[in-house]
């Protein structure tokens, strides 16, 4: 996808992306294809993939939000997708970048310097550990691309506030969210839409996935890591 395709899917999309915003996602991109180089960052190569796969994909949150001054916790955000790309296109949400790779952090802590972003602060930490401590503070958390969705959640939905929403981007959801069912209830939250699109240029399925915390969290969520990942929540009501 060239620079003009990208502004043009992005209208259709109802963004309108001024010439301020174009020249970040032309320097974000250049930077992120330089940093590669040296540093793995990401699989793609070319401006034109990272144009569609990470800038376009990113903001087909759209879709599914109207974003306005949120705080919003971008969790795993490798790159800074979704996270980094709300900040720019959205400049009165106030966008926190979490991520457990340190290679990753500092490539966006030198990135919101060259695109001197005041609405980002980055977390270098592992997302179990911050959530105990940053609990029901946050408007939204996305994730794309990040892990098992039942384990998103209980990761997650500790972290926003009652009203909130989790916004979970992946290729396909549909058995994840099967087995995330239970999880769901007892987080006290509610599905409220999912939608299944393809990406322009036939470059794959997306599913975009919009959960709301319905009541405060237990102080027992989320468990320890390793209790998450050999358990599934399972409801005995059922
Ligand atoms: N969201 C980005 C994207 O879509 O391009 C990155 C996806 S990458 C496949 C997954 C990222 O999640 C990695 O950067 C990894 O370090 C991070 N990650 C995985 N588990 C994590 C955890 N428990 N806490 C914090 N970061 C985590």
């Amino acid at each position: 996808m060239t620079e003009q395709e990208l502004i043009e899917q992005l209208n259709i999309l109802g963004i309108n992306v001024t010439l301020e915003q174009k020249n970040k996602l032309k320097d974000y991109a250049s930077f992120l294809l330089e940093y590669n180089q040296h540093t793995n960052l990401t699989a793609i190569r070319t401006i034109e993939e990272v144009y569609l796969k990470h800038f376009y994909d990113s903001l087909t949150l759209v879709k599914m939000h109207h974003f306005q001054n949120e705080k919003i916790l971008d969790i795993g955000t490798g790159a800074g997708f979704p996270g980094m790309i709300l900040a720019i296109i959205f400049p009165t949400t106030n966008v926190f970048l979490l991520d457990s790779n340190h290679k990753k952090i500092d490539f966006l802590n030198e990135l919101i310097k060259k695109l001197s972003l005041n609405n980002v602060t980055t977390i270098y930490d592992r997302a179990e550990n911050y959530v105990k401590n940053n609990r029901e503070i946050f408007d939204i958390v996305t994730t794309r691309a990040v892990s098992e969705l039942r384990i998103l959640l209980e990761l997650s939905i500790p972290a926003l506030k009652v009203g909130g929403y989790f916004l979970g981007m992946k290729a396909k959801l549909e058995e994840e969210l099967e087995v995330a069912k239970d999880t769901i209830l007892i987080l006290n939250s509610k599905i409220i839409n999912k939608i299944e699109f393809d990406l322009p240029k036939e470059k794959g399925k997306r599913t975009i996935l919009k959960i709301r915390k319905e009541k405060q969290t237990k102080e027992e969520y989320p468990r320890e890591y390793r209790v998450i990942l050999k358990k599934t929540l399972k409801n005995k009501n059922i």
